[in-house]
């Protein structure tokens, strides 16, 4: 090869006005079809600017349904309000998927408020209590109204349970100079089931949903993100509305329409054409589908391969709308083949809804009358991924699984 490696690509001119502005990660100026959620925030906060309290508040929705969006939007907004009125409001957002126990939220939510000559607090170490009176300390020396966003909190409880939230529920009982409410965000409706009910009444003092964006809310938001991100002219027909279709199935999921757009322009890229049309958008879904999924069926648990193994041979011999009895047969004989010992049925079921809650299979429960009642299972693998070859991949132990005959299979067929 002549020349420098790089020298081909670098000479290709980019689609992208800037590439930034489709990212996750970028937060816009404008947010179709959130006004009543932005509404509903506003109402709220709005005490804060007049030194008040205000409630504390859950967010909930699918992801990509704007909440983090949304909420960065409005506390920014107030921060510029607050700067103009001469009010004193804090807003601190804490990502609780890496801030996963009490001692990390609280240090950074302390090093959130250091002024510039304090020191902070350390990764670890500290006792609790000792970390808390500091936050307690530095809400106070800053004073005003502190608004404390813990976003992705259901993943905090969790992992760490829901002392923290109870903690910081109660922060205004010692605080002297200073005031706080909380903005819990969850990605699962159902997290504060699992609070205690003395922390479930003093967070939810307002719930907000977030429902999801339909297609036409997509598209949208896409041309509005594809107007300031991608060159005019560049998107041929049918190239958002297609991403926005695909990610309306997917729980209207706002990321996923950005990622296929992003993707579909760079597929673009690679290929040297001037025009993005909707194989690209296709080429972007598959790979988008085969990264998600991969590392899923990879890292499932030993028998849950086998499980998911007995599902698909079953399947690939015709058979759809497995009852658990069929789905337990061929496991039984992978794990002889794997030289394992079986769980038993109850486990089986199980890991059944395991898989089902991780989106490989759909396990359906159907009534039959007096006969009581039965599943129906079925694989919704992507066709852009082979399954057996992904766990074959991970785990060598299916090698034999897979290469072995399954003899009810044999019978089956006939
Ligand atoms: P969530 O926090 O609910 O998972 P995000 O707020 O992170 O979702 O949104 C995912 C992506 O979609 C972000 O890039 C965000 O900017 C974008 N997004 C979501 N809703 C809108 C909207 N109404 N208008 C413009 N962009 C949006
Ligand atoms: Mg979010």
């Amino acid at each position: 090869m002549e020349g420098n490696i790089f020298e081909e690509m670098l000479g290709i001119e980019s689609l992208f006005l800037n590439r930034e502005v489709l990212h996750h990660g970028f937060t816009p100026e404008r947010l179709p079809h959130r006004d009543q959620e932005i509404q509903a925030l506003v109402c709220n906060l709005v005490d804060a600017l007049h030194g008040h309290i205000p409630s504390n508040m859950v967010l909930y929705g699918a992801p990509g349904s704007g909440k983090t969006a949304v909420t960065r939007f409005v506390c920014q907004q107030l921060g510029t309000k607050g700067d103009e009125l001469g009010r004193k409001v804090t807003t601190i957002e804490i990502n609780c998927q890496s801030a996963d126990t009490k001692y990390r939220v609280l240090e950074n939510l302390g090093n959130g408020l250091k002024g510039i000559s304090e020191a902070p607090i350390p990764f670890t170490g500290w006792p609790a209590d000792k970390v808390l009176t500091c936050v307690r300390e530095r809400m106070d020396a800053i004073g005003g109204v502190h608004v404390i966003v813990l976003d992705e909190v259901d993943h905090l409880v969790r992992r760490s349970g829901d002392d923290i939230l109870y903690t910081l529920a109660n922060l205004n009982t010692d605080l002297r100079n200073a005031r706080c409410c909380l903005i819990g965000i969850s990605n699962d409706l159902s997290f504060t089931d699992e609070l205690d009910p003395r922390v479930t009444s003093r967070l939810g003092q307002e719930d907000l949903v977030f429902t999801p964006y339909n297609a036409s809310q997509l598209e949208v938001i896409l041309t509005e993100r594809a107007t300031a991100g991608i060159k005019a002219d560049v998107l041929g027909g049918g190239v958002v509305s297609l991403c926005a279709a695909l990610a309306a199935k997917e729980h209207g999921d706002a990321r996923r329409a950005l990622d296929l757009l992003r993707l579909a322009v760079h597929k673009a890229e690679q290929e040297a054409v001037e025009q993005v049309d909707v194989s690209h958008v296709r080429k972007a879904q598959s790979q988008l589908e085969f990264d998600q999924i991969t590392p899923v069926i990879a890292s499932l648990p030993l028998h849950s391969k086998f499980v998911l193994f007995s599902i698909l041979t079953n399947e690939s011999n015709g058979l759809r709308n497995l009852p658990t009895g069929l789905v337990y047969q061929v496991y039984e004989m992978a794990c002889s083949n794997a030289s394992e010992n079986c769980l038993t049925g109850r486990s089986i079921s199980t890991l059944i809804s395991a898989l089902d809650t991780l989106g490989l299979i759909t396990a359906q429960t159907i009534s039959k009358g007096r006969y009581g009642r039965s599943k129906q299972i079925n694989s919704c693998i992507p066709k852009t991924v082979d399954p057996i070859d992904v766990m074959i991949g991970a785990e060598p132990t299916m090698i034999d699984v897979a290469a072995a005959t399954y003899r009810l299979q044999g019978r089956l067929r006939t």
